[in-house]
């Protein structure tokens, strides 16, 4: 049994390869009756995503994956049951490709010392007019011959401490729930298995978070094994928050022959029973 609900995915409005239409119409044919779309500090693929689901015949929860700086580390908040025309999200959002744009830049800059000229160029062939993303200029690096996959592009040039590292300075903790909340939505901890914190940083993570406001996290994610889910389900009774769910769908293809795909949409595990879903509020619907 999977589960019917998927609450985090990617379009071409951010780093995914499939546009929104194409992404609600293979969530649909996934089994899926309820997705968010929740692209990186972009809400532009909110408006098509809702008119496919509509034409689908499944619900779409507009939501947003915002670029978190908790001390060094990024951690990555999602949004849910946002109101995209909320000013204060989108100042923030704004500000946020700001910093974005600048990045790219200044990427593209030392890996240019490395040598490797274009780079910017390159992703942006990728990004095709959205937010200019590091899984671009992976995709470029890959293209080129300097990696031979993605993996080994973070690993090599993009990832902290590597060439074409840029120390992120996303937004506060604080500010990306204060824009959720003020866009009437819900503060989700994303993948929190993927920041590596040791286990003492991870519950001050959920103490902060959960002190300005957050309510929820991702205790299953697609980026998970099943001992991490089991282990978050415990964690998230344990600071009273809700449990969300969600693939991180990226899109269908491998980049190469090195890399994987991202986990297909509809294959999650339900929620584990002892979790009180972040739906629980939600207006009854299909799924
Ligand atoms: P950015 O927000 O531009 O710093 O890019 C972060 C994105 O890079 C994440 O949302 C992932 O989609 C992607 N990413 C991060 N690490 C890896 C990795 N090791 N392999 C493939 N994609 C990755
Ligand atoms: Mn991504
Ligand atoms: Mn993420
Ligand atoms: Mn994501």
């Amino acid at each position: 049994m999977h589960s019917r609900y998927d609450l985090h995915s990617h379009s071409l409005c951010s780093d995914g390869t499939l546009t929104p239409t194409e992404l609600v119409e293979r969530a649909g044919a996934a089994g899926i009756h309820m997705l968010a779309l929740t692209d990186h500090d972009a809400t532009d693929g909110l408006a098509e995503a809702r008119a496919a689901a509509a034409r689908t015949g499944i619900g779409l929860v507009a939501g947003v994956e915002i670029s978190v700086t908790w001390g060094g580390p990024t951690v990555h908040i999602v949004g849910l049951n946002i109101d995209p025309d909320n000013l204060a999200l989108q100042q923030g959002l704004a500000g946020l490709r700001e910093f974005r744009n600048w990045r790219a830049e200044e990427i593209d800059r030392r890996l240019a010392k490395h040598r490797i000229t274009g780079a910017l160029a390159g992703a942006r062939r990728y990004a095709k007019g959205a937010i200019v993303s590091r899984t671009h200029f992976a995709r470029f690096l890959v293209e080129r011959g300097y990696v031979r996959g993605m993996s080994q592009a973070f690993r090599q040039f993009l990832s902290r401490g590597q060439a074409g590292y840029v120390p992120g300075r996303w937004a506060t903790l604080e500010h990306a729930v204060a824009w959720i909340r003020a866009a009437g939505g819900q503060a989700v901890i994303a993948h929190p298995a993927r920041y590596r914190l040791s286990s003492g940083k991870l519950k001050r993570l959920f103490d902060e978070f959960r002190s300005v406001g957050g309510e929820a996290i991702e205790v299953i994610s697609g980026s998970h094994d099943p001992q991490t889910n089991a282990h978050l389900a415990r964690l998230a009774g344990e600071f009273d928050f809700l449990g969300s769910l969600g693939s991180d769908y990226h899109g269908p293809e491998p980049v190469s022959g090195q890399d994987r795909p991202w986990a297909e949409l509809g294959r999650l595990p339900p929620l584990p029973d002892e979790c009180t879903p972040v739906w629980r509020s939600w207006p009854a619907q299909a799924a």
